[in-house]
């Protein structure tokens, strides 16, 4: 296991931050991953679908079946440096942890998926296809998306940090919209005499707040996940988090009006909705057209709701393995976020997410793992792997 905690270090101390800070960073940690994992006789190489967003593949074992690992090397921006009591590229041990960014998400998961793949080269009877991507954290539409494109496996792994406990099938969609509304300038003294950007797009706002009412059913066997997730964040955050079951909704920005003593003739306002199960984005899209009347609309960016059904046979299996090792109940969840799994899913590929860390230390100060979160996982994945 010494090997798998120096390598998570090691990727950590690559300062692979996107958005970017030199071209360089992205293509030194994906040469560095080519290069290890070469270095232990596997074939690897660097595809860019996209110029400047590398991604490490390499492939080992024959057979008919398929099972793709996916991972990002990409890591957030540290923020206040001086917040940070350990150096985020630091990759240091203390305590049984290591710390940096990326730490939980998700250079931990990637060591994992590279040792899987040099512990199993000779021994599977199908292929295992490995993936360390670098644009996840800015929406995956430079690898996974194309990824998804030219594999069909039958199974995808991602290792991003789903806690020890707890097994990742599901994830809401996304719909962010922009709102412009258009008045008439006048003398602030005079308001009749124009028309109120401000006023007509608050009045949009309001009406489409009550997205978040509309009664959504949810499938059957995507109950469970919102079930778990929900006494969860009930226990985490100690209330009821309804947006689980309904379509949230959050104005993020508004902009409007040029002075105080003037009619404003512009306003306009940013929108972000999470889509629950059981309702795609393009219908979400037509609720919000019927709630607007004021406002030009404009979808900034969407994706729908997806899941993989926990009664999956992969998803059950893999459960168990981990409930034995771990001793403990496994849960499985959805969360509010994205993954590059949705891609996969798109495509009616079961993808299972589980990996070591925890979402909480996800893009926070002196982020870290816990080393023994990390080999369960390790433990835990390649009994997977190697029965599967
Ligand atoms: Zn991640």
């Amino acid at each position: 296991m010494e090997e798998l905690i120096e390598l998570t270090s090691k990727l950590i101390q690559f300062p692979s931050l996107n958005p970017k800070i030199d071209e360089e960073s992205m293509v030194n940690t994906a040469n560095f991953i080519k290069d290890w994992l070469s270095d232990k006789g596997i074939e690897a190489r660097i595809k860019e679908y996209s110029s400047g967003w590398p991604t490490v593949i390499a492939e080992v074992g024959k057979g008919k079946r398929s099972v793709l690992l996916n991972g990002h090397f990409d890591v957030v921006p540290t923020g206040e440096i001086k917040s940070w009591k350990i150096n985020p590229f630091s990759g240091k041990i203390i305590d049984g942890r290591i710390y940096g960014r990326g730490a939980s998400d998700m250079k931990s998961g990637v060591a994992v998926n590279m040792m899987l793949l040099k512990e199993l080269a000779d021994r599977l009877d199908y292929k295992l296809i490995f993936t360390a991507v670098s644009d996840e954290e800015t929406g995956g539409f430079n690898c996974s998306k194309f990824l998804a494109q030219d594999y069909k496996p039958d199974l995808v792994l991602i290792s991003e940090p789903s806690g020890s406990d707890s097994l990742i099938l599901g994830e809401k969609g996304l719909l962010q919209v922009r709102l412009v509304s258009k008045g008439r300038a006048a003398h602030g003294s005079i308001p009749s005499a124009g028309v109120n950007a401000i006023e007509l797009l608050i009045k949009d706002l309001m009406n489409l707040s009550k997205i978040s009412n509309l009664e959504i059913s949810l499938p059957k066997d995507s109950e469970i996940l919102v079930d778990n997730t929900l006494r969860r964040m009930q226990l985490e955050l100690g209330k009821y988090i309804k947006e689980l079951r309904t379509i949230s909704f959050n104005i993020g920005t508004i902009k409007g009006g040029v002075k105080v003593n003037v009619v404003a003739d512009k306003c306009e306002a940013e929108v972000d909705m999470r889509i629950p199960f059981g309702i795609t984005y393009k219908e979400a899209f037509e609720k919000v057209k019927s709630l607007v009347e004021n406002s030009e609309i404009e979808i900034i960016q969407s994706s729908n709701p997806n899941y993989t059904s926990p009664y999956n046979e992969h998803a059950k299996k893999l459960k168990s393995i981990i409930e034995k090792n771990i001793k403990k109940e496994v849960r499985e969840m959805l969360i509010t976020g994205a993954t590059d799994g949705r891609y996969f899913r798109e495509h009616n590929i079961p993808v299972l997410v589980y990996g070591p860390g925890k979402l909480g230390q996800a893009h926070v100060y002196d982020e870290h793992v816990e080393i023994q979160d990390l080999i369960n996982c390790y433990n835990s994945l390649k009994e997977f792997l190697v029965s599967f």
